[in-house]
């Protein structure tokens, strides 16, 4: 069945970028072997990092929990391998803010031997949608599009709202990374089931999976398993290939025509957005009783030898990914975790593959765009912007700290996907101001939150001590009226206690 097309809404701005897929999608899906340790950080999600249930020398079996979710936006984690915990410490790891982080250090036996789950899963629709949602948190399920929000609260939030449509984001629109693309070529069948659990969840009736042009082979495998699915509540759509058609509201626009207001949510126009690798998680979870313990990442740029996708268990170090796609080249220069436009780079290889990770790229030296020069007001940055922000503008109010401006000129809408750097005639790094821009805000909002905290736990104690002694007043006032009915020898026994008290 060939995939067909639809008139799509129109995405403001982008830029068409040299993919560089291929490098990395000649090859089928490879499984990286066992490691001898497995380096689970207990934060890979958005919200609380997940507290510990295991000790030091406890031995674990593959997909037992070793950490229980932690605060309501939190996601367990479960062991990716059976071995023996060595270490509960902390690791180099790649994250936007911070360069280490608590991990459970699994050292692996070898054996791989899973944990027995008590019964075979009931089929996914015999069940309240409600109970799905909490089956899913026990999953240890988050977006692996990047954002790694817990999917489970995602829906629980999206259920609170009139949702129209459930959609798929099978768009990986950031150059090199292509784990997605043959996720949707090797297991289309597994998306369109996720797709279903995730209608069922969600009591919806509409669900569009939204795939790139440049991707045929995708959009045929999944053409063909939607028609052996015989599913009408699913429906493919095809957007155009441009940067950044795979940012949540840009795809809800393409595929929808709505427009996802600022400062807010898709939910809020009737959308729920899901990753296809998220999907085809819940599936392996529902189905196959496997929790969240592995997932597909690309491997590539010039300076790996032999660029390929993996399946790769998460605690593996990147250092054992690149063993096994030949090791590095004599060009590698720069470690880059995730793509070159919304990746961070490292100075290691120890740091573990973790759910967010859907890329390990190596790049030569980049030439440098040259030195930066001063803004000439030629409005191409606000011509590519997605979100149709004045980059200029910010970045004006970002050198000036001017935060009541740079909130009203919409910063915190900026999705930071770059493209206004890579047209800027003066070379200006616009992206990187706004998002030390943005950390200052989030700075400013945790102080905020501390001294809120701090004046309520104030006004607390106080409210304790004037009960306290309010208390105190009523025991001695009843005291004192036994004492006139019991008489002296009671007095001198309260006096006594009470001498004993003051020495205390
Ligand atoms: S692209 Fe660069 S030079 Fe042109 S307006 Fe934007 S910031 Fe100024
Ligand atoms: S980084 Fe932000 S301001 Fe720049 S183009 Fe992207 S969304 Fe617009």
């Amino acid at each position: 069945m060939s995939a067909p097309t639809y008139d799509l809404g129109k995405l403001h701005g982008g830029l068409r970028l040299d993919g560089k897929k291929s490098q990395s999608t000649a090859e089928p899906i490879h499984t990286i072997p066992i490691p001898s340790q497995l380096i689970q950080p207990l934060a890979q999600h958005v919200g609380d990092p997940a507290h510990p249930i295991v000790g030091i020398g406890e031995r674990v079996l593959k997909g037992q929990l070793i950490a229980e979710q932690e605060g309501s936006l939190g996601a367990p984690v479960h062991a990716s391998s059976s071995g023996r915990i060595v270490a509960i410490e902390a690791w180099p790891i790649s994250r936007r803010f911070g360069d280490t982080a608590p991990c459970v250090v699994i050292e692996t036996d070898g054996e791989d031997r899973p944990i027995e789950r008590a019964e075979t899963p009931p089929p996914f629709d015999t069940l309240p949608p409600d109970f799905l949602a909490d089956k899913i948190l026990q999953g240890g399920i988050v977006g692996l599009g990047g954002a790694v929000f817990p999917t489970s609260q995602k829906l629980i939030q999206a259920n609170t709202c009139e949702l129209d449509y459930l959609i798929l984001n099978g768009v990986e629109c950031e150059p090199y990374i292509s784990c997605d693309d043959v996720l949707m070529r090797e297991r289309a069948h597994e998306v369109i089931s996720g797709a279903q659990v995730l209608l069922h969840a969600l009591s919806l009736e509409v669900c569009y999976i939204g795939v790139e042009s440049d991707k045929p082979e995708a959009l045929h495998n999944l053409a063909d398993a939607l028609g052996e699915a015989d599913d009408a509540r699913i429906i493919l759509k095809q957007v155009p290939t441009i940067y950044p058609s795979g940012g949540e509201d840009q795809l809800v626009q393409l595929v929808t025509n709505r427009e996802v207001p600022s400062g807010g949510l898709p939910t809020d126009i009737g959308c729920l957005v899901q990753n296809v690798g998220t999907a085809v998680a819940i599936y392996d979870w529902i189905h196959d009783n496997e929790p969240l313990i592995s997932r597909i990442t690309t491997i590539t740029g010039d300076g790996i030898a032999t660029p390929m996708n993996v399946k790769v268990r998460l605690g593996t170090t990147v250092a054992d990914v690149v063993n096994v796609a030949g090791g590095y080249t004599d060009k590698a220069r720069q470690l880059i975790i995730g793509g070159p436009m919304t990746g961070k780079s490292v100075t290691t290889d120890r740091v573990p593959v973790v759910k967010a990770t859907n890329c390990i790229l190596v790049l030569s030296e980049t030439p440098s765009p040259g030195p930066e020069l001063s803004c000439i007001r030629c409005g191409d940055c606000a011509a590519v912007c997605p979100v149709q922000l004045l980059p200029q503008q910010l970045f004006w109010y970002a050198c000036a700290d001017d935060e009541k401006h740079l909130r009203s000129y919409g910063l915190t809408d900026c999705i930071e996907c770059g493209c206004c750097d890579l047209v800027c005639p003066s070379h200006i790094p616009l992206t990187a101001d706004f998002r030390k821009a943005k950390g200052r805000f989030r700075e400013l909002a945790d102080e905020k939150a501390r001294a809120e905290r701090a004046r309520r736990r104030f006004e607390a104690r106080n409210e304790r001590k004037v009960l306290e002694e309010q208390h105190r007043l009523h025991e001695l006032a009843e005291q004192k009226e036994k004492a006139k009915l019991a008489g002296p020898a009671a007095i001198a026994e309260i006096l006594k206690r009470k001498r004993g008290r003051d020495k205390d």
